[in-house]
């Protein structure tokens, strides 16, 4: 019974979200996560129609619109002149061009929602599970936690995310590409932000080498900020405390209004930003990568998240497909995805180049982007916002 399940390394949102999509196919999963709880940290996260289409599939829709926050707009503006480069309408346009909404949602919401249903299916939950070494043979894989502890399973999939030991395991394709652009975030209570500041949109404010993006959270209760800059002052890091004075030094040519939203923020935590060159081959027998593990890309299109959950998606159909070959069943979810996540990876660094112009490029990405859009036949994010079969 044991050696027929699926081992899943990584209890963020793609694992969460892979040991639900397996369980609504009554295939057993267990989930072995290293820290000592499951639990996401505190900040926002941009969902789009191709992700709520998933969150339908996995029975979540109610539970998720009843904590997200749906924005009326996407905006940005030019943070030096204070100007709007373009703004993309949502809410019922977009509703009905892509069948489902743009969404705004704290990732401990969306980790909770998750958890609650994979409590709900059973799924076998451990924590302090630090996956040190996996073997597998022709017929199952068998993982080696740093404790000693042994788990033993039919398939084993990656979701450990962007510093991947599954991944070093399998490819050893060494540590993720340092992009030298790092994100603080911060959340505030909607109290704490004055009406001139306050806005129901998506807005992201770019500048020279640095873009800051707000929005609000939680039913509108919370406002999320984040701000963005290249700094070489990094190698690697998550979640580690920011350094403030860098962050207004990067920021000091900014409009007065990007000024005083980062001065609201006393406390950010940070990332440094990695990515890495798309792949074909994460599925090696019966092991396989999702998520950032297979594909980490740059925040810049706001969609890593949404591409874990429409693994999640892909890797169950899968396998519920091919039951007796779960070999091939992995080989057939890397070929149905490589392309699309690599899209993605590719398209974030572009979107990216234009947040962060100046000069000459500055004024392309006006003429490039530049205007007033409805979510109509030639959104220009249609390959994304319309989702996967
Ligand atoms: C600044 C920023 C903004 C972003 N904004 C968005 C957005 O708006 N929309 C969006 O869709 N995406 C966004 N993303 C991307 C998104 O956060 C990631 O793509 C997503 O969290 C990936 O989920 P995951 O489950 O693959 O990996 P992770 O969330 O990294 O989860 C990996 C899990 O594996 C565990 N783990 C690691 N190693 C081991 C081990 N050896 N043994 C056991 N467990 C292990 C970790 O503790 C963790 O719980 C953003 C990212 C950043 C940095």
């Amino acid at each position: 019974m044991e050696r027929s399940r699926i081992i899943i390394v990584g209890g963020g949102i793609g694992g969460l979200a892979c040991a639900l999509a397996l369980a609504q196919r009554g295939i057993a999963s267990i989930v072995l996560e290293r820290s000592a709880e499951f639990k996401e940290v505190g900040a926002g996260i941009q969902l789009g129609a191709n992700v709520f289409k998933m969150f339908e599939r996995l029975g979540l829709a109610d539970e998720i619109a009843a904590s997200a926050w749906f924005p009326d707009k996407l905006v940005m503006m030019d943070a030096l002149s204070g100007e709007p480069v373009v703004t993309s309408t949502l809410g019922e346009t977009y509703r009905a061009r892509f069948g489902f909404s743009y969404g705004v949602i704290h990732r401990a919401d969306l980790h909770q929602t998750l958890l609650s249903a994979c409590h709900q299916y059973g799924v076998e939950l451990l924590t302090h599970a630090d996956v040190a070494h996996i073997a597998q043979t022709a017929s199952q894989v068998e993982v080696v936690c740093s404790d000693g502890r042994r788990v033993a399973g039919r398939v084993l999939v990656g979701a450990d995310g962007l510093w991947s030991k599954v991944r070093q395991l399998v490819l050893g394709d060494g540590p993720p590409r340092v992009s030298g652009h790092i994100a603080y975030r911060g959340v505030l209570p909607r109290s704490a932000v004055p009406a001139h500041l306050w806005s129901p949109s998506v807005v992201l404010w770019a500048g020279p080498k640095t873009h800051l993006v707000h929005y609000p959270l939680r039913s509108g209760k919370l406002f999320n900020l984040v701000a963005v800059f290249h700094s070489d002052q990094y190698s690697e890091g998550w979640d580690a405390a920011a350094d403030s004075a860098e962050l207004h030094a990067k920021f000091a040519q900014a409009q007065p209004v990007v000024r005083e939203l980062l001065s609201r923020i006393d406390t950010w935590k940070m990332w440094v930003l990695c990515d890495r060159e798309p792949i074909t081959n994460w599925s090696h027998g019966l092991i396989t990568l999702l998520g950032d593990a297979a594909h980490p890309m740059l925040q810049y299109l706001a969609a890593g998240a949404g591409m874990a959950i429409e693994d999640a998606w892909v890797l169950a159909r899968c396998l519920a497909q091919t039951p007796d070959n779960p070999a091939q069943a992995l080989l057939d979810y890397q070929n149905q995805r490589y392309l699309r996540t690599g899209r993605v990876q590719y398209a974030a660094r572009f979107f990216g180049e234009l947040y962060h112009a100046s000069g000459v490029a500055r004024e392309l990405r006006k003429q490039l982007l530049g205007g007033s859009r409805a979510a109509g036949a030639d959104n220009p994010m249609a390959w994304l916002y319309d989702g996967i079969e």
